[in-house]
């Protein structure tokens, strides 16, 4: 399965392979405005108006190779989520990867050749310069059947959309519906794309009693389930990023990586441990396999009072878990000082703003801290 880079694509795409693209898709012609901007029928939800602008170059108002239908939608989305959205006017699930893969399919392939999946051995050979042999020791997940990804229900769910996450974001993040057992849909890939297991979000709240809120998913009897331990959640849409910016923001759910994607698009720099443990293997990928220099951790908040012992505890329950980065790389969490979130909240789950002023906050942690208040505590 080869690896498409989403900007690249962009990027190689033409005027004229777009007006290809949606005639195909169903609009019927195209007219121009006076900007020459392209004006397509509103296939996006089954509309016949010439109310589908298209917007080749950045304007100030739309950041270039974006649509906006003016009607029903009345939302901005990429050529991507048109191919999800036309294709589903005509009864046909996409999946985020098959909507790139059909526009990939449409240019030139030449452009996007260069960001073919990288291979294992690349990594080696780097390595091995250093006289390090480490990236053997990351152990991938065992992938699972992509078809699987075909029968679900690709319908924005209404508790994600009222959690901070955006339509756009969902269809990046292959979320889905599962109408059997009411579940959101949480597919789960690795750094190489490849599909390694599926949780899901139970809605009912019975369910989320007994069983848990999210559990891997279970298909004909089958648990599709995968090693947490041995994966970031959100790697195979943020590693570009992370890579360039030598940065992540290391969240514990996937809904917080992708609130923070919602909130940051392409510059989302973080990733989910799945859980309030780091493994092994995680420091492994972010340290060997994403060469991070600066951590920066939001778990969730839970402690009441952030200078009282509740506080002072969980502190020291996070400096174990960071203590083994932190002589490699820059450390610091987030800390809610000033009650902007609420207790068992995500740092993510009160909105770009909070979460700014949480990044802004946050506390450097030094070697020292660790050593003084571990003393007291371990
Ligand atoms: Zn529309």
């Amino acid at each position: 399965m080869p690896y498409y880079d989403k900007n690249a694509i962009l990027k190689a795409l033409t005027k004229e392979q777009v007006i290809k693209i949606v005639t195909d898709l169903g609009s019927k012609g195209y007219k121009t405005d006076s900007s020459g901007n392209l004006i397509f029928q509103t296939i996006c939800h089954g509309g016949d108006s010439y109310k589908l602008y298209y917007y080749h170059e950045p304007t100030d108002q739309y950041s270039g190779r974006t649509f906006h239908c003016y009607t029903s939608c009345s939302e901005s989305f990429s050529i991507f989520e048109l191919v999800i959205r036309a294709k589903r006017v005509q009864g046909i699930t996409y999946t985020w990867y098959q909507a790139v893969s059909y526009i990939a399919n449409q240019i030139d392939m030449k452009a996007v050749e260069h960001i073919e999946r990288p291979k294992h051995i690349c990594d080696m050979s780097w390595l091995k310069k250093f006289g390090k042999n480490k990236s053997t020791d990351i152990i991938d997940c065992e992938p699972i059947d992509e078809h699987v990804l075909e029968m679900f229900e690709y319908t924005p769910h209404e508790v994600f959309l009222n959690d901070h996450i955006s339509r756009e974001t969902l269809s990046t993040f292959e979320i889905s519906y599962w109408g059997n057992t009411n579940q959101i849909v949480i597919p789960h890939r690795d750094r190489h794309q490849n599909l390694i297991g599926i949780r899901g979000r139970y809605l009912d709240e019975e369910d989320v009693e007994n069983i848990g809120k999210y559990v891997p998913l279970n298909i004909e009897g089958k648990f599709l389930s995968h090693k947490l331990s041995h994966n970031l959640y959100g790697i195979h849409i943020n590693q570009n990023k992370i890579k360039a910016c030598r940065k992540c923001l290391l969240l514990e759910s996937e809904k917080g990586v992708m609130q923070n994607h919602s909130y940051f698009g392409d510059d989302d720099f973080s990733l989910a441990v799945c859980g309030s443990e780091i493994s092994d293997e995680q420091i492994k990928l972010l340290l060997d396999y994403l060469k991070i220099e600066e951590l920066s951790l939001g778990f969730d908040k839970e402690y009441k009072d952030p200078y009282g012992w509740d506080g002072e505890l969980y502190k020291n329950k996070l400096f174990k878990k960071i203590r083994p980065i932190i002589p490699y790389c820059k450390v610091s969490i987030l800390w809610d000082k000033e009650g902007v979130l609420d207790y068992k909240d995500a740092p993510t789950d009160k909105g770009k703003e909070t979460l700014l002023k949480l990044l802004d906050d946050k506390v450097e942690i030094t070697m020292e801290d660790i050593t003084l208040e571990g003393t007291y505590y371990v």
